[in-house]
């Protein structure tokens, strides 16, 4: 016979939280309150994570404070988030000594460290591992049955088959309260900026792109000096926001905008890199295109160096290395045209960039970091041609015609007529530091070095 202390013992399950900083639309935290009457909630400290203020204190300020609004919520509904610099699996045990638990629950995830973890977990618990991703990679597949390669067709039979998708709502939350000692995470200034973190901030933005940004979003989006974008990128790196909810509800609006579809798209291509990462896990460490794995990068500190400061003398990349540095947000345009720049008039391992991305982004995300660096450089999946190289003065001035971005970020340039702020070394006066390299020429070598590489590897 059970006795009623029994019974309630039977009912708690653990919720491993990793990069799913909501209540809301959460299909890891709904799966566990189905299946269990409360749920223990519990974030482990792990750098892997962006949760080392010491690798990148933007992030860390975001992630932090996102963290304490989600403890906040659970407090709402009576429960304790557990916070430790413990690792899971002695924590999970120590939970089970005093609980009898049903299972573990968390979001699936790729990274090495995780996957470890799992195996370890199963020993001694049940773990139940959840996609929170729009796509089932294991299911979204080529008529062949294999991984889709290209985005366009991935794309496609995505949107054919999912008109709508589930997304957990309405939840009513049932959380166990414990007697863990929390352990103290360092309190970081608030160096988020306009990023104020946390589910609530995410979702007001989206409604308001939703709202005001994305039926125009196609025809805007490009332009460095607008703000035409979402901004949702670390809102949905720490899982602050659910993506199946953006999806259903944007999917809605389909007809209405081109604007949606683009938006929808660029969604997609977040969901296409971690799908890449899942069926091709080398890709992250190595080029997709095996061929490019031995291309001859250069090495140069000081190109380097000058890159990551915003020295370059291209006015239109010193400024988008200077937002990078205050805010740890770029825009897209701001990426490609900074990320060609690096491997292909500085000839620089791409990797070099990825690396420098994730200390200074506050949506530092591996899979389409990566994904964004390799497609840049052109040794990636469904990449840009090596031939693809842009012209920082060409981008400059079609997606920042009058220098209203330039002179945000470098004021000293505010008088100078527009023409030069573009191309300073058209002035006969020294208005602007001078610039590391000639376009054109780094243009032909790239150009060489590349043909040769791949006559030579074909
Ligand atoms: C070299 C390079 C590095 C990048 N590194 C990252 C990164 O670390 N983290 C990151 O989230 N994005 C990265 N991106 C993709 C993209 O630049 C950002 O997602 C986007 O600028 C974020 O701004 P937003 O939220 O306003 O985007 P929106 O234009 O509003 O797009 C909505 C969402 O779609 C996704 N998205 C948009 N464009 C892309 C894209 N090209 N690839 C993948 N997802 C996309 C993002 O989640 C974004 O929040 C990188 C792109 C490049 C070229």
């Amino acid at each position: 016979m059970v006795n009623d202390h029994q019974k309630i013992k039977n009912k708690f399950s653990i919720w491993w939280i990793r990069k799913d900083l909501r209540l809301n639309c959460n299909f890891t935290l709904e799966k566990a309150l189905q299946n269990s009457e409360k749920i223990i909630p519990i974030f482990i400290c792990d750098n892997k994570l962006n949760t080392d203020i010491n690798i990148n204190s933007k992030s860390y300020a975001f992630f932090y404070y996102g963290l304490k609004e989600l403890e906040k919520s659970i407090e709402k509904y009576s429960g304790k988030l557990i916070i430790t610099n413990s690792d899971i699996h002695s924590i999970t045990k120590y939970i089970q000594t005093k609980f009898e638990i049903k299972s573990l629950y968390v979001q699936n995830d790729i990274e090495d460290n995780f996957i470890n973890d799992i195996k370890q977990l199963k020993n001694h618990i049940n773990v139940e591992l959840v996609n929170n991703n729009l796509v089932d990679a294991q299911t979204l597949l080529n008529n062949s049955n294999k991984p889709f390669k290209v985005f366009s067709r991935f794309a496609k039979k995505f949107k054919e088959n999912y008109k709508s998708c589930d997304f957990a709502e309405n939840t009513v939350f049932k959380f166990a309260k414990t007697e863990i000692q929390n352990d103290n995470l360092p309190i970081p200034k608030n160096t988020f900026g306009e990023f104020t973190p946390g589910e609530n901030e995410a979702n007001k933005r989206f409604q308001n792109f939703k709202k005001n940004k994305i039926f125009t979003y196609h025809l805007d989006r490009d332009y460095l000096y607008k703000d035409s974008t979402s901004k949702l990128s670390p809102y949905l790196k720490y899982g602050m926001i659910s993506v199946r909810k953006i999806y259903s509800e944007c999917i809605k609006l389909m007809n209405q905008s081109k604007g949606v579809e683009k938006w929808i798209d660029e969604i997609l291509w977040r969901e296409f890199y971690i799908y890449i990462s899942i069926h091709f896990p080398d890709s992250i460490k190595y080029e997709f295109q095996e061929k490019y794995r031995k291309f001859p990068w250069e090495k140069n500190s000081n190109y380097l160096t000058k890159w990551q400061e915003g020295e370059t003398g291209y006015p239109i990349i010193d400024a988008c290395m200077k937002q990078l540095k205050e805010t740890g947000w770029m825009h897209n345009r701001g990426r490609m045209i900074v990320a060609s720049f690096l491997t292909k008039d500085l000839f620089i391992d791409w990797r070099e960039g990825e690396n420098w991305f994730m200390k200074q982004l506050i949506d530092g995300d591996t899979a389409s970091n990566i994904g964004g660096w390799q497609w840049t450089a052109g040794v990636g999946v469904d990449a840009a041609p090596y031939f693809r190289i842009f012209n920082p003065v060409l981008q400059s001035k079609k997606y920042d015609p009058k220098a209203k971005f330039i002179t945000k970020w470098l004021p000293k340039l505010k008088n100078i007529p527009v023409k030069y702020i573009h191309e300073p070394w058209l002035s006969e006066n020294k208005i602007y530091i001078d610039k590391l390299i000639d376009h054109q020429i780094s243009k032909n070598k790239t150009l060489q070095n590349f043909k040769s590489f791949n006559n030579h590897n074909e």
